[in-house]
């Protein structure tokens, strides 16, 4: 039991070292560039199919008229006998951005409370890809090119690096994308160009979703067990910003845990319009599924349903015309 002691410690693997896990550089350029092209495709997309949300609440639907669930806990909500009251909507409700603190080194100190306005709020998954990687000049981060020296169960010091040679261009470095600007949002024009889009932007859906999976196998994250902040780095930071409801009991400090994909990308489930194209009926709700409301987007553009959505889109059930159907079905 007690040869151990003496033993000489293992040094620690990146990223707990303070260098990058190299085979992860890759990916988080790849996570990067596919989160623009995302965006920057269901802004297209978003001009030739519909997608409504309600003006009182957070709830969407993809399609023309709204869906007649009466789902609504807005505001006003009791007069329209929770029924929704639908709207414009923008793709930050679609793919939502979940936002975290820029940090400039992942095994600096907690960010305490009172600097929790001078440090930047960007999205957290463009965080994650900055750890893991990614250099973006206008958020600097701190890259080690030797790992540290513990000095104590939680503490230590920067290996010097002064003996090092000037540092090699990085061959990992990939042309990043950018957002477009509003006058380059342009709506494809004919149908095979819409489904080519929505091709795209699933396949970018995909390689976001898979590889920000694959980054937080090795960068953690985590999330507040109260309400939805998202913390990218080893530990949570401590501003006393918790927005749960018994937020005060703790005296507004978030309760950290390990974070899930679905945290950092909320898969934002809506209702799957049936492909006879009718309209949702009120009655027949048990019969509809549902899907992300990007993969629902791409499909109703055109682009195909990939396996692993099926089940949760019910497409093996079919719909019945009326409850009256319904009715003699059952
Ligand atoms: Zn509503
Ligand atoms: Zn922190
Ligand atoms: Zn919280």
């Amino acid at each position: 039991m007690k040869a151990a002691q003496g033993k000489p410690k293992r040094p620690l693997p990146p990223p707990k070292n303070g260098m990058l896990v190299r085979r992860l550089i890759p990916v988080a350029y790849k996570v990067y560039n596919a989160r623009i092209l995302l965006i920057n495709n269901l802004r297209k997309l978003m001009k030739v199919v519909p997608v409504k949300g309600c003006k009182y609440c957070s709830e969407i639907h993809v399609g023309s008229v709204g869906h007649p669930f009466r789902t609504c806990r807005g505001m006003m909500s009791d007069q329209r006998r929770g029924e929704h009251d639908w709207g414009s909507t923008l793709v930050e409700a679609v793919f939502l951005p979940v936002e975290a603190y820029h940090i400039e080194d992942r095994l600096g100190k907690h960010i305490p409370h009172e600097q929790r306005f001078a440090v930047p709020r960007i999205p957290a998954l463009v965080e994650l890809c900055i750890q893991a990687g990614v250099d973006l000049p206008e958020y600097p981060t701190k890259r080690r090119r030797k790992p540290i020296i513990k000095i104590g169960k939680n503490e230590f010091v920067d290996a010097d690096e002064d003996d090092l040679p000037e540092p090699e261009p990085d061959k990992f470095k990939q042309t990043l994308l950018d957002e477009l600007h509003f006058d380059e949002i342009i709506a494809p024009s004919t149908p095979e160009e819409t489904a080519a889009l929505a091709e795209e932007t699933l396949e970018a859906w995909e390689t976001v979703r898979d590889g920000a999976l694959k980054l937080m196998k090795g960068y953690a994250v985590r999330v507040c067990g109260y309400c939805p902040e998202v913390h990218v780095g080893p530990t949570g930071h401590k501003a006393r910003n918790c927005g749960a409801f018994k937020h005060q009991q703790r005296n507004g400090q978030h309760g950290w845990q390990a974070a899930v994909l679905d945290d950092l990308i909320p898969p934002r489930y809506v209702w799957h319009m049936p492909e006879s194209g009718e309209e949702l009926q009120r009655e027949l709700k048990t019969f509809y599924g549902q899907a992300p409301a990007v993969v629902e987007i791409c499909i109703q553009g055109g682009a195909n349903v990939p396996e692993k959505y099926k089940g949760t889109m019910r497409l093996d059930i079919g719909i019945p015309s009326s409850l009256k159907e319904a009715e003699m079905v059952i």
